[in-house]
């Protein structure tokens, strides 16, 4: 053990070996993390995580075997750190660190915390109890060969949250419905066709022509929908569920597959003004398909990584159709499927469904191997990116532990050695942002919605806990009367939810205040009316940072764009990274993720954002104040607006 060793002074040497630590997450960080500890000289770790230990975690969380498969990942490598040093003592948590259970006093125990995570919301929620307990919190996070280390200290440094992150990038559910010009499209249009017929069908994800898309100028989306009215035998399909539908013709996977791919796009053809400036789509048919789009001189390639023929893609998309509708038909009358890109059935549906789509659109058709990173996400978990940010993290420990945390710093790896031969680059940290709605003394925030038509239940899925983090809040008005419109407590305010705000008098200018009890964390919102929003946004949060960050980058991009390496991929609101796995939600690592839309760039490579820290990336410079960097950023090859970079 390094303690023992004489590598750490004697003060440091006796404070490793009293102190005590908890570490969140005992993934792909957390296992290096843990190992490093032990051998530190740690001798009082706690470790929580949510997850098991799945097969694919065995190529870099090397803390487990293959007999461990099943098993809870804190226990395993509670176990498997012991054999390290005997003499330790580790508690592991098969659990969630949202539970109610590690509250401020759980958290208080500590001397230092350190997140091993990969997602937003735990790391969002870990945040704001190491602030209400006054803990150091050492937050990591990876993506591939990207990755980063902080320090966060309640009062002098910034939080986790401190800068606004970047939105999930979505696509506008036109250019899904209507105008595909990238594969990603067609790739995220095939995952909602999937879910339209055999999965959980969400009304967002509808995929037939969406006759509002404000390019219709005029009635002309009308008018199609009244030609289509008169002949409604465009396919003799009237306008209904796709499900309902499907159901109705048994799903045949022809008729299926003449109503997506000739019918609509006859339909859509109908949309004039769409074509005008656009090459417009051309209609198949099952009967008569070209073999064509595929490319000849793959053959000697493996399945996975030829591209198909429109044909092939034909042949693919029926068989795949007839197997899930068994599968459905297995699991009886209310049954659903959920897309995984590992379910064979599933993966061939998208990719086939994706391709004769993309063909229709003169769009390249891509192999199935393509398709699957892009619809899984996939990120490469690299297992030394996971180790070099391990023992970072041990490292700023260890400053904290000195009583030197004016030393720590937010470290980056680069892919690249910078200019100055550095592939570690460290810099300052940032003090708290006085506007931070989480941090700062009175946190307030100004939200845009409707309040005629957006109901209790979305203000707090999506306002409350989606952006901001609370898991258990209680909401009341500030209208004097202190009126209880969300309750943590369950089904006492269920009466509430779907009605809209404006049934409690909210209207332009209300304020509600919000309070969870477990994160000891109180927010006010100022609620602005409006009618409607851009992009069909529900909500929007009144001077984000990040949307003048965002706009600034796009000025920039095209400048930046011959530097720039990366393919954009945008997160949930969960926003892992790939590294660890622990999680309050319920997700697994990114590579088990479906949640998350990708943009394709031509270099093949993608990187997962998370952290608005991350915007601070800047290769060349050292010791130098991050938010000088963030400011300098705008010319670098970081995507804010498409979340380039990495995680925390
Ligand atoms: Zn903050």
């Amino acid at each position: 053990m390094a303690a023992d060793l004489g590598v750490l002074n004697d003060d440091l040497q006796e404070k490793v070996k009293s102190s005590r630590i908890l570490v969140v997450g005992a993934g792909g960080i957390g296992c290096e993390l843990l190992k490093n500890l032990v051998l530190t000289g740690f001798k009082d770790i706690e470790v929580i995580d949510l997850d098991t230990i799945d097969v694919s975690n065995l190529n870099r969380q090397f803390l487990f075997r293959k007999e461990h498969v099943g098993k809870s990942k804190a226990q395993v490598a509670r176990e498997s750190a012991l054999k390290f040093n005997p003499d330790g003592k580790i508690k592991a948590y098969h659990d969630s660190v949202m539970s109610t259970e590690y509250d401020t006093e759980f958290f208080k125990q500590f001397d230092v915390v350190l997140n091993a995570l990969d997602n937003r919301a735990a790391r969002n929620h870990v945040n704001r109890m190491c602030l209400a307990a006054d803990k150091p919190l050492v937050e990591s996070g990876t993506a591939g060969y990207l990755g980063q280390v902080t320090v966060i200290k309640k009062g002098l440094t910034e939080c986790y949250e401190c800068q606004p992150k970047p939105h999930q990038k979505t696509f506008p559910g036109c250019t899904i419905r209507n105008t595909p010009s990238e594969p990603i499209h067609c790739i995220v249009w095939a995952k909602h066709l999937f879910n339209q017929l055999f999965g959980e069908a969400d009304p967002d994800e509808d995929v037939s022509p969406d006759t509002e898309d404000p390019e219709l100028a005029g009635d002309a989306g009308k008018q199609a929908l009244q030609s289509e009215a008169k002949e409604d035998t465009v396919g003799g399909i009237e306008r209904k569920s796709t499900r309902i539908w499907a159901q109705e013709t048994g799903y045949d996977p022809m008729k299926i597959f003449n109503k997506l791919f000739r019918d609509d796009i006859h339909y859509l053809l109908s949309m004039e003004s769409l074509w005008k400036k656009r090459r417009p789509p051309e209609p198949l048919d099952f009967d008569s398909l070209p073999n064509t789009g595929g490319s000849s001189d793959n053959m000697n390639l493996i399945h996975d990584q030829r591209i198909w023929s429109v044909q092939e893609c034909a042949d693919i998309f029926k068989q795949s159709v007839d197997l899930l509708k068994s599968e459905l038909q297995k699991q009886g009358d209310a049954g659903i499927l959920v897309w995984d890109k590992d379910e064979p059935a599933a993966m061939d549906f998208v990719t086939a469904a994706a391709n004769i789509r993309a063909y229709i659109f003169g769009i390249p058709i891509k192999s199935r191997f393509d398709i699957k990173s892009m619809a899984g996400n996939i990120i490469p978990a690299i297992a030394t990116t996971n180790a070099i940010i391990a023992g970072l993290l041990v490292m700023e420990a260890l400053k904290i532990l000195s009583g030197n945390i004016n030393d720590c710093r937010t470290v980056y790896l680069n892919r690249h050695p910078n200019s100055r031969k550095k592939l570690l680059v460290p810099c300052m940290l940032d003090p708290p942002n006085p506007k931070c709605y989480v941090c700062s003394s009175k946190p307030e925030v100004t939200v845009k919605v409707n309040t005629t038509s957006m109901t209790v239940k979305s203000l707090e899925d999506k306002v409350i806990k989606g952006q901001f983090g609370l898991v258990a809040p209680d909401v009341e008005l500030d209208d004097g009367k202190g009126t209880i419109i969300i309750s943590s407590e369950e089904g006492e305010t269920e009466e509430n939810a779907a009605k809209p705000l404006s049934f409690f008098g909210i209207k332009n200018g209300s304020r509600i205040k919000c309070d969870d009890f477990l994160q000891e964390y109180n927010l006010n919102i100022t609620l602005l009316h409006v009618d409607k929003l851009e992009e069909e946004k529900e909500f929007e949060v009144v001077g984000d940072v990040s949307e003048v960050q965002a706009r600034a980058a796009e000025a920039s991009a095209a400048a930046a764009a011959a530097a720039t390496t990366v393919s954009s991929f945008t997160p949930s609101n969960t926003a892992p990274d790939n590294s660890a796995s622990n999680n309050g939600q319920g997700q697994t690592e990114i590579d088990d993720e479906d949640d998350l839309e990708i943009i394709e760039d031509e270099e093949e490579e993608m990187i997962v954002e998370t952290s608005a820290i991350s915007r601070k990336r800047k290769a060349d410079e050292v010791e130098e104040p991050a938010s000088k960097k963030a400011r300098k950023l705008n010319s670098e090859q970081v995507n804010e607006d498409d979340d380039a970079i990495v995680v925390l």
